[in-house]
């Protein structure tokens, strides 16, 4: 079978003051054509090595990389059937967005008027058909973003890769812009493989999601498999807000050494059948609902999502909290 980009085994250590880091450690990823992958991850958890290493930027200590059946070894970036698009778009200041847009079609010697005819046809894919004529420091955040990817995208790369391309927009225009870089990769069909530390991103945007931690890969899934069913208890924990159990309150509400429930599953209810009790040791109102903490003795606080229908307990009360088998997950503990 064909895949997109292979990873089997990579790992990546560099030397830091004198002694080795792992900044990949034995990474193995499939990624198939036409599907739109995340590296998801926290700062430092080696997404951008891995992602450096399939466009040919940094080279991997150990392992092979893969890129549609082909055997990428140690070719040079430009050699590979990628683009990069980087997280600061790294535009040419003096050059206008359409010489931009045109510039690797330049490289290779396509003649001006015909490179320029097709960087206006990308630049009205990404809907800028107006701005051709503008130098980069005329332009919005959102705006060099679309240059940005009109540019990577005018050599019509089989995979795409994004480096927290959404990084330096401001929340609003961040929303919009991943509908609209989700949709451009629907009507391309090609692959684009995406860098964040975003977990609202990677969850909105995303086919599958592979997750990051202290270089190794944790768990790779669906956005709702990964939500629902996390492996192991970062995983839950990077991926919105868990309540972890563990030990014997685990065993004995599930049969495992952990297990995990998410706030917005739990409810309130009689002391009859309880799953646990507390006392409403804090409310937080976030618009769409109320987050509550539950305190209990002798085992972690709870959070629970209160909708905004629902009768709220004041600080202090005794709760009592109930929940569907089915939202308690259980799971293992990172190594
Ligand atoms: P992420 O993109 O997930 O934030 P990176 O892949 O950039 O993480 O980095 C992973 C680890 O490797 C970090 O500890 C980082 O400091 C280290 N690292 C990255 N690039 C280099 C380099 N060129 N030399 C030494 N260490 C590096
Ligand atoms: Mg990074």
């Amino acid at each position: 079978m064909t895949h997109a980009v292979s990873l089997e085994r990579v790992s990546c250590v560099f030397q830091s003051g004198g002694r080795p880091l792992k900044a990949v450690d034995d990474v193995s990823i499939d990624i198939e054509p036409g599907e739109f992958f995340t590296l998801l991850g926290p700062s430092g958890s080696g997404k951008t090595t891995c992602l450096r290493m399939i466009g040919g930027f940094t080279a991997p200590t150990s392992g092979r990389i893969r890129i549609h059946d082909a055997e990428v070894g140690d070719r040079p970036p430009y050699l590979r059937p990628v683009t990069t698009v980087f997280q600061d778009y790294a535009l040419f200041p003096h050059m206008s967005v359409l010489d931009n847009v045109a510039y690797s079609l330049m490289v290779r010697g396509v003649a001006r008027e015909q490179r320029h005819r097709r960087a206006q046809e990308l630049l009205e894919l990404v809907r800028l058909p107006d701005i051709g004529e503008r130098k980069p420091a005329q332009l919005s955040g959102g705006q060099r973003q679309r240059v940005a990817l009109a540019r990577a995208l005018i050599s019509e790369p089989k995979v795409l890769l994004l480096d927290e391309p959404l990084g330096a927009l401001d929340l609003k225009l961040r929303e919009q812009m991943q509908g609209e870089l989700k949709e451009l990769q629907r009507r391309l069909g090609i692959t684009f493989v995406l860098v964040t530390h975003d977990q609202h991103e990677a969850l909105s945007m995303s086919d599958r999601i592979g997750v990051f931690n202290r270089g190794r890969l944790e768990q790779v899934a669906t956005p709702t498999e990964l939500y629902e069913r996390p492996a192991t208890t970062f995983v839950a924990q990077f991926l919105g807000a868990a309540n972890v159990l563990r030990g014997d309150e685990a065993r004995r509400l599930c049969g495992q050494p952990a297990a995990m429930v998410r706030p917005e599953r739990i409810r309130l209810g009689a002391a009859e059948g309880a799953a646990v009790s507390g006392s409403v040791a804090s409310l937080q109102y976030f618009g769409a609902f109320w987050r509550m903490t539950v305190a209990r003795a002798g085992a972690a606080e709870l959070m629970v999502d209160l909708g905004l229908e629902v009768a709220r307990p004041a600080l202090g009360d005794s709760v009592h909290l109930h929940w569907d088998a089915t939202a308690l997950h259980p799971l293992q503990e990172a190594a």
